[in-house]
């Protein structure tokens, strides 16, 4: 009689993502750029920006939390020092000209 079970792995399965995560891609903080003012962690709506202690700069630098960013723009369009890149899902750079209606909408204008 054969004594040994058969063991079948099996991977395990991913985490779904949620509804919208990383739909339409991803904030990237460039550090030479950003002076720690700390607009973005203001604005960014999932609260997913905190400032790191950097020793690039004495206010810190910006930190995005690459889980919790659904790549919305609004720290992009609000960062007064352009120090703000979005990726596309694809992983390429998203040209600000993509966002300047919606930039144009949350500075007031139609
Ligand atoms: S793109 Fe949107 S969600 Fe992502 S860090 Fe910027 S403000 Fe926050
Ligand atoms: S708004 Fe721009 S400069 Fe200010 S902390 Fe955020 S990324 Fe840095």
């Amino acid at each position: 009689m054969d004594n040994h079970e058969e063991i079948t792995l099996t991977a395990t399965p991913s985490a779904p993502e949620r509804p919208g995560q990383r739909k339409r891609g991803l904030a990237r903080n460039n550090p030479d750029q950003c002076t720690g003012c700390g607009i973005c962690v203001k604005s960014c709506p999932t609260g997913c920006i905190t400032i790191i202690e950097s020793e690039l700069n004495f206010n810190g630098v910006a930190h995005i939390d690459d889980n919790r960013c659904t790549g919305c723009n609004i720290c992009a369009i609000d960062c007064p020092w352009f120090a703000i890149d979005m990726l596309n899902p694809d992983g390429s750079r998203r040209d600000p000209s993509e966002y300047a209606k919606q930039a144009h909408r949350l500075r007031g204008y139609h």
